[in-house]
């Protein structure tokens, strides 16, 4: 159970010494309690209240990579039930899974379209990010050969893998051990073997049960075996069934510090790949999972789950912003025109897709609003004649280009007049109202 503020409070050293920032020792214990501090910051605790308070502030929800390197996916950490009371800090996998009794066409296909999932939108890189290979030949060397294949052609994959048989599990793991695999696959009945084959070679380990009370049950075995980094797989299947395991997990974690349930959750959604599948998996990426499984992907079905994560994972409070500078659109020359806009991240992918596609190379100057749109932030203030003049003498651009013609959205040519005042001997055009109009405008400018 996690420790309440007065407990902590009893365990620090109780000068009120400022050392860590915080006027008092009690003020440090709340702050602690609330996991909003590191202990290591109050440098005269003691090694005996180090270890107990060490464990009290640990995070509620162990925190681990799936996979290595670039791609690896950080999962748990997450501190709150609601997205809005804070946000929601690490982003769930999503994984394919695939028979090792599939034809090696097969598993090179799934493994390709791993690699060629990845797509831009509002500047992140999105991607199926993991590979579940599923023993279901009952042949060990054809499972190792499939993971090693599958493996080979997705390199910065995570990989899954789905295995409750040990001797398979071994020689499976020990194949790509470096690759940081997650072995699924530990039950009540192979929980020794697969807490073996998880500790001698480093790698996560998910354990399966049926129902929450069976799954802590075997979670603190694994932990009694040494098995620190685990992933929870409690069986549910339904939707109504994710829901209940996956809040109860969450807020057994969260509100009651409840350990055996601490830890990054994975839900299977396995169906026929149809669009309920793909309903399944929202409710799965809504309620709290780090990694949930499918049985296929396709464009249209990675699009759509992509698109829900990213909202879901994004700061509720703090609007998706683009760096402020000039962008150049093609490969504009000294004479190109000159363009500007605010910095919020979907005005800029739309108003920059729309320069694209009127094949006029231009410069796009974006302006730091804070992540508003254009009207918000004229409304605001914060994208006002005296803001753009300045940015636009700091920005250096006059050096850059042979005019001084200054393009601005059509939505705030109130502005135009302002700003020759202050930007001297410019000339400011006063553009499109929507984006939609710009290839036009531009076009026609060009001609
Ligand atoms: S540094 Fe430690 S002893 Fe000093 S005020 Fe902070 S908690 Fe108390």
């Amino acid at each position: 159970m996690a420790l309440t503020g007065v407990q902590i409070f009893k365990l620090l050293p109780k000068t009120n010494c400022k050392k860590c920032g915080f006027p008092t020792c009690l003020a440090f214990a709340m702050a602690l309690a609330q996991a909003k501090v590191d202990l290591a910051k109050c440098p005269d605790v003691s090694e005996e209240a180090k270890k107990t308070l060490g464990e009290a502030s640990a995070p509620p929800i162990r925190t681990f990579n799936l996979g290595t390197g670039e791609k690896a996916v950080k999962m748990g950490g997450e501190t709150v039930l609601f997205r809005h009371d804070k946000k929601f800090f690490n982003p769930c996998a999503l994984a394919v899974n695939i028979k090792d009794n599939s034809s090696d066409d097969e598993l090179v296909k799934i493994a390709t379209g791993v690699v060629s999932s990845e797509m831009d939108r509002v500047g992140q890189k999105l991607r199926v990010d993991a590979i579940s290979v599923e023993y279901a030949s009952g042949n060990v060397s054809q499972y190792e050969k499939a993971v090693k294949l599958v493996a080979e052609k997705a390199p910065d994959a995570a990989l899954i893998l789905n295995c409750k048989d040990a001797a398979a599990a071994e020689s499976a793991v020990k194949a790509v051990a470096a690759r940081k695999p997650l072995l699924y696959g530990a039950a009540a009945e192979n929980a020794e073997a697969m807490a073996a084959i998880a500790k001698t070679h480093g790698v996560p380990l998910c354990a399966c049960a049926q129902g929450l009370d069976a799954l802590s049950a075997l979670t603190e075995k694994l932990q009694g075996l040494g098995i620190n980094d685990l992933v929870l797989d409690s069986g549910a299947k339904t939707a109504k069934e994710i829901i209940e395991h996956n809040t109860q997990i969450r807020r057994s974690a969260l509100k009651k510090g409840f350990k055996p349930l601490g830890f990054p959750i994975l839900n299977c959604v396995i169906r026929d790949g149809s669009a309920f599948e793909a309903a399944v998996a929202t409710v799965s990426i809504a309620k709290y999972a780090s990694i949930v499984v499918l049985s296929s992907i396709e464009k249209w079905k990675d699009l759509a789950l992509f698109t829900l994560r990213q909202n879901i994972y994004t700061d509720p409070q703090v609007p998706m912003q683009v760096e402020q500078k000039i962008y150049k659109i093609g490969e504009p020359s000294a004479a190109s025109p000159l363009m500007i806009t605010t910095n919020f991240s979907l005005t800029y992918f739309i108003v920059s897709g729309e320069v694209e596609n009127s094949k006029v190379p231009s410069r796009l100057a974006v302006m730091d609003s804070e992540g508003l749109s254009v009207l918000t932030a004229w409304a605001a203030g914060k994208f006002t004649a005296a803001k753009i003049a300045q940015f636009i003498k700091d920005s250096g651009i006059e050096s850059e280009i042979t005019h001084k013609e200054l393009i601005i959205p059509g939505q705030v040519a109130i502005l135009s007049g302002a700003l020759e005042d202050k930007l001297e001997g410019w000339k400011i055009v006063v553009g499109p109202r929507e984006a939609n109009a710009i290839p036009t405008f531009l076009k026609t400018r060009a001609s």
